[in-house]
């Protein structure tokens, strides 16, 4: 196996249309390498493509064209081993309600053709912390741990790239520390590939080397954590003026604007000037300021940001 995990060229999907919904392109000719053993994190706004992504990498949806390379295996050339290496949590609770947790793992190692001495199911128990609840009933099991399951069932062959939809969405703090430190392990003890989609800004920050970030079915950023949040430095200052005022002046590298309630907002980088000096050119400009808030950027600023062109400039 060479440096990437996954080698992403081209890739488009189209979806055809359907009733009176025109075709959808939902991926437009995708390039991303994901580097072996690193957490990787893809993000975007809903709708940008990234379960499409990632039901392609599944082999669950079809591509329209590009090329998908999974641990060495063209998914055209060798479907069976490229499906083979990867295993996929998806976003919604598939559960069947009648199987156990033993059984449920059981069963979908045969689904992926584990002979039955190889297969690992108490390890994977063990590992999702569902041993005690082994042999309950899947009905009977909490949310968090119908999540575990999930998890369990996407490494019941041992896959060497593992992809998480949204793992955390809706899941409360104690559940997502809980998974992150299951996949963390993977990754450190095993060497685990993690790929994971998430629209938490903080948690990505938290968990991943490296981010890709897709809009609109194109890839607009792709770089490491470090590099991408330094580029993420805004940082907004809302100021509610006591009585009318109009927009002071204010140094180069601020963005002013008005808010339609007559705040003030300004947005500018930390790392370029210093929030003393935009209050400074509030109180320069006579104005009595009744209330300041700051405003930290969400990803939807990181994608106005990064789609503006001064964000491409930079
Ligand atoms: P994300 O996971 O980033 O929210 P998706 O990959 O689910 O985005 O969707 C990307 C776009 O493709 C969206 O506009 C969505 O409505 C559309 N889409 C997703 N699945 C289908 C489908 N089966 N048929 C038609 N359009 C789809
Ligand atoms: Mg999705």
């Amino acid at each position: 196996m060479g440096e990437n995990a996954i080698e992403i060229e081209g890739l488009t999907k189209t979806y055809a249309a359907s009733g009176s919904q025109p075709p959808k392109e939902a991926l437009k000719a995708v390039d991303l390498n994901i580097p072996a053993g690193s957490i990787f994190g893809l993000l975007g706004p809903n709708g940008a493509g990234k379960s499409t992504l990632i039901n392609i990498l599944a082999g669950l949806v079809l591509k329209t064209s590009g090329r998908v390379q999974i641990w060495g295996f063209d998914q055209d050339v060798n479907p069976r081993q490229s499906r083979a290496s990867i295993g996929v949590m998806p976003q919604e609770l598939n559960i069947d309600p009648f199987f156990t947790p033993r059984a449920a793992l059981e069963v979908q190692a045969g689904l992926y053709g584990v002979p039955k001495s190889q297969r690992v199911t108490d390890k994977v128990l063990k590992a999702i912390g569902l041993e005690d609840k082994a042999d309950a009933y899947a009905r009977n099991l909490s949310g968090g741990m119908r999540r575990r399951l999930l998890l369990g069932k996407a490494l019941v062959h041992r896959p060497q790239v593992l992809v998480l939809d949204e793992p955390t969405a809706g899941v409360d703090i104690e559940l997502r520390q809980m998974l992150w430190a299951n996949i963390r392990r993977l990754n450190e003890e095993q060497g685990t590939t993690i790929i994971l989609t998430t629209h938490y800004l903080e948690e990505a920050e938290q968990m991943c080397d490296e981010i890709a970030i897709i809009n609109h079915g194109e890839l607009i950023a792709r770089d490491s954590t470090a590099a991408l949040v330094g580029r993420m430095d805004a940082k907004t200052l809302v100021i509610h003026p006591d009585g009318d005022a109009t927009l002071p002046e204010m140094p180069a590298g601020v963005e002013s604007c008005q808010r339609r309630d007559g705040a003030f907002c300004f947005t500018y980088r930390r790392g370029e000037i210093a929030t003393g000096a935009v209050l400074e050119a509030v109180r320069k400009a006579g104005i009595v300021i009744r209330d300041v808030a700051t405003e930290e950027p969400d990803l939807e600023d990181v994608f106005v940001a990064l789609t503006s062109d001064k964000g491409k400039a930079a």
